[in-house]
């Protein structure tokens, strides 16, 4: 999934972003609230992990503001040891979750997970549909029972289209699932990755809405 990170810490911040990164996310760093804001403003995440002491505006600000937009991203806030208030505050004000420093990078990939799967309605882990069982955490895909090996776009590129059953999704918000600010990506990446999954999983699976983007429809249909 893509995730902001909003640490003004640098040490703690790089620490985060690199441990997301390896968990698979890409991940946008950002070091003050009001770059938050209006990075949030005008790009789609899946997530948000907010440090609450920020410079130039503080995190319960910026989470405030997004809620009051209407904004209903998942936002887990980082807080010191010793600000129950705060953390009481975060929660008050639509964070999703908190989590204290120093806290282990273990558990803020598991509590992502579980944020996800909760902003999701799903309460296990596994998406199931029709044949198909995708595992976000071992990053395996079974059809029929039988694995399939795809290769790590692809997988993000599926989760992203099982997530969002019955939605169209244009290319643009697909990239933006995948990769961060930093990954440069050739034009026509989006098309070849849906053209392997067309293969691997059968032409039907995913459908093409002329002009508009990509879908995978509701399974009841
Ligand atoms: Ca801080």
């Amino acid at each position: 999934m893509r995730i902001l990170l909003v640490e003004d810490d640098p040490q703690l911040g790089d620490g985060i972003r690199t441990g997301l990164q390896q968990a698979g996310h890409a991940t946008d760093w950002l070091q003050d609230g009001q770059a938050a804001l209006h990075s949030l403003d005008v790009e789609n995440f899946d997530m948000v992990v907010l440090d609450l002491g920020l410079p130039r505006m503080d995190g319960i600000s910026v989470l405030k503001k997004i809620r009051t937009a209407g904004n209903d991203v998942p936002v887990l806030i980082l807080t010191a040891r010793d600000t129950v208030e705060d953390r009481i505050k975060g929660l008050d004000c639509g964070a999703d979750d908190y989590l204290v420093k120093p806290f282990d990078l273990d558990e803020l990939c598991a509590r992502i997970r579980a944020l996800s799967r909760r902003h999701n309605g799903r309460s296990s882990p596994l998406i199931n549909y029709r044949n198909i069982v995708l595992d976000p955490i071992s990053h395996s895909l079974s059809k029929e029972g039988k694995d399939i090996i795809l290769s790590g776009r692809e997988f993000k590129i599926l989760q992203t289209l099982l997530e969002n059953t019955g939605r169209v999704l244009s290319r643009e918000r697909i990239e933006e699932s995948l990769f961060g600010w930093d990954d440069a990506l050739e034009s026509n990446a989006t098309e070849v990755h849906i053209h392997h999954l067309r293969k691997k999983l059968g032409k039907d699976l995913i459908v093409t809405i002329r002009g508009v983007g990509y879908m995978i429809p509701k399974a009841d249909r």
